[in-house]
């Protein structure tokens, strides 16, 4: 026999690659430039010039059994150790090459921080909408997904949390700059979530950790992302490169444990292990030091900027409602009739390809992922309106 449970999950199409994989099939058929597919998030600015002349400089400079030869698992010294001084010196926080374990992306630092938590009987908090995935990974590790909404802005709902949070809580997953609202989470929800975590985790006694996923940190329009280790001590950072520097299909990220979580070296092992259970043997060794280089910079946001004006403008004078995405690159529009699916099959018609929020967690919604050329954007904004009044044509 085979594992049913990997079977379902490996035949199951996620939304998103379904609607893409159609829209390559339409593409075909109607041509390139008559499809406006808004459905994946694969970085469309490219990475900056830094990166292409770092990953050139390495391959001339540094002997090829040297680069691209294993790491030390949790990656090279010298790059966890970069990776801990920019923390320290961009964020204020102290921390050490000790903590520092250098993954294949955001996925990897997710499953593999959860997998290091989770014990029997465990629950994982994610607040909705979010990442479908979290939810592949916490089962996979055995644990059971609790589901919190937050408010109708997208930020959080602390009465929900304080509802939510209990005895058999082990972390609170926090996406900020949030995939697919654009919302970014302020100091001071940061503030009240490290009280409200703190009064739990003593409720419970013992800790409930903060997993911060933050793909998106550099992406952001004019706010600040509050860094969340100086907010709550028990925090794990799950970090990637993947949309920073437009590396996603080069799978790197990184996990920092904060020192000041409770046995933070027997938690850093934990780590370690977990990595090992899921066969990860290092991240990718020309990666690792490409990114180590890059710390701190990033591809063009200003890009993703004008995407996101452009969009918003047009889609709210044509009588659409939207959330104004204050960072990451989707802009998340209620769906009109109220029903996302019945929505996005309808916009299909008119080749405009928008994801359901339903797999999100919430429901009324579609995803506009705007990490696309302006082009797209400009030549779908009349097939938007025409879905516009189509709805309106069938309600009068
Ligand atoms: N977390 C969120 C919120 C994401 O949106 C994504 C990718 O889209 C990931 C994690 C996974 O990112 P990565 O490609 O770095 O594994």
């Amino acid at each position: 026999m085979i594992n049913r449970t990997m079977q379902h999950l490996g035949e199951e199409r996620s939304v998103i690659r379904e609607l893409f994989e159609y829209g390559n099939m339409r593409k075909a058929v109607v041509g390139e430039e008559n499809v406006f597919d808004f459905s994946i998030g694969n970085p469309s600015v490219p990475a900056p010039d830094f990166v292409q002349s770092e990953i050139r400089r390495l391959i001339d400079t540094v002997p090829p059994e040297k680069l691209h030869g294993y790491t030390s698992a949790p990656g090279a010294p010298e790059v966890r150790k970069a990776v801990s001084d920019y923390i320290e010196s961009k964020f204020g926080v102290p921390m050490s090459e000790g903590f520092i374990y250098m993954t294949c992306g955001a996925a990897a630092s997710l499953s593999i921080a959860i997998t290091a938590l989770c014990e029997e009987g465990d629950e994982f908090a994610v607040i909705a909408p979010f990442f479908p995935e979290y939810r592949v990974y916490a089962e996979g590790a055995g644990a059971k997904v609790v589901v919190v909404p937050s408010a109708e802005d997208f930020h959080l709902d602390f009465d929900a949390l304080d509802r939510a949070i209990g005895g058999r809580t082990k972390a609170v997953i926090l996406n900020s700059p949030n995939n697919p609202t654009g919302a970014v989470l302020s100091a001071e929800e940061l503030t009240r979530l490290g009280a409200l975590l703190e009064r739990k985790s003593l409720e419970k006694g013992e800790s409930i950790f903060l997993l911060a996923d933050e793909p998106y940190r550099e992406l952001t329009y004019g706010v600040e992302v509050p860094f969340p280790m100086k907010y709550y001590h028990d925090t794990i950072l799950c970090y990637s490169f993947s949309k920073s520097l437009s590396l996603a299909g080069e799978r790197i990220g990184y996990i920092a444990v904060s020192p000041f979580c409770c046995h933070a070296e027997d938690l850093f092992a934990a780590v370690c292990g977990a990595g090992r259970t899921l066969g990860y043997v290092c991240a990718p060794a020309l990666f690792q030091r490409v990114c180590a280089a890059s710390l701190g910079r990033s591809s063009d946001v200003g890009e993703y900027r004008k995407n996101r004006d452009l969009l918003y403008k047009a889609l709210t004078e044509m009588g659409y409602e939207c959330v104004p995405p204050e960072g990451a690159f989707y802009l998340f529009v209620k769906a009109l009739g109220g029903d996302a699916v019945a929505f996005s099959e309808r916009a299909k018609k008119y080749e405009l390809l928008l994801v359901p929020s339903d797999s999100f967690g919430v429901k009324g919604y579609v995803r506009i992922s705007y990490c696309v050329a302006r082009s797209v954007i400009e030549r779908s904004l009349p097939a938007f309106r025409k879905l516009y009044e189509e709805y309106k044509g069938i309600k009068n």
